[in-house]
């Protein structure tokens, strides 16, 4: 395995090249590093090599790793499926929340950030392939959640996130982040503060640039297939 710092290096190259190749400047694509499984030691080396957001899927997992890289200067984002049980712990050690798909977890969220912290910046999930194992809301019911979280008082509205099912082809994987990239654009109108497309993985980014992605979530294209 290479270096991280050379795949972080080559994988930076290569978010610009896709951006800027569908006239985009390489700064309006933020590289979200997907931590999950990984240990610590694979965080340090990313964060040694420039490497600034983080993102986990299990809480306990990120509190842990957090602990353990008190002395970096990190932005952790949630991303994983939110339990409502769980929303205290999230609401208090992660500074984004990508994966907010009912009002419920919204309200909660507010309710339970610490009022001294800044705001907890939030994206509404969408559920873009329509599979009842997945989560997110439906397109037709992003306007509304999104004026929620706009509302709450600890939460600052920030985008849109999916998730959507595996596809082979560019073109196909393009079409499926399309009507997201229409609606973000759309809602943009009235919700001046949403300002991120969270799409893109590592067998879609390129796709998703092209759809307008603001920032990508990639995982085993930086570190690897995941440790069992
Ligand atoms: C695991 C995960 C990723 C990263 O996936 P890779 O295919 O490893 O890049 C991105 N987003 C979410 C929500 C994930 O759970």
């Amino acid at each position: 395995m290479p270096h991280i710092s050379q795949t972080l290096d080559q994988l930076t190259a290569d978010i610009a090249a896709a951006a800027q190749s569908c006239g985009r400047p390489a700064s309006a694509v933020t590289l979200l590093a997907v931590s999950k499984r990984q240990p610590v030691s694979a965080m340090r080396d990313a964060h040694a090599a420039g490497q600034r957001h983080f993102g986990e899927n299990y809480v306990q997992e990120a509190i842990d790793k957090r602990e353990h890289l008190a002395d970096l200067n990190m932005v952790w984002h949630f991303i994983g499926p939110i339990q409502s049980n769980k929303t205290r712990d999230i609401a208090n050690a992660f500074d984004w929340v990508h994966s907010v798909d009912r009002d419920k977890i919204a309200e909660r969220l507010s309710a339970q950030r610490d009022p001294a912290l800044p705001a907890l910046n939030v994206c509404v999930q969408v559920n873009l392939s329509d599979e009842d194992s997945k989560s997110g809301v439906a397109l037709a019911d992003a306007a509304q959640l999104c004026a929620l979280v706009a509302r709450l008082p600890n939460l600052a509205l920030r985008g849109l996130m999916a998730i959507p099912a595996a596809l082979d082809s560019e073109a196909e994987q393009r079409a499926c982040f399309a009507p997201l990239r229409q609606e973000f654009d759309r809602l943009r109108e009235t919700l001046p503060t949403l300002d991120t497309l969270s799409i893109g993985m590592s067998g879609d980014y390129g796709a998703a640039i092209a759809e307008g992605s603001t920032m990508v979530r990639i995982g085993t294209a930086l570190f690897g297939a995941r440790p069992s």
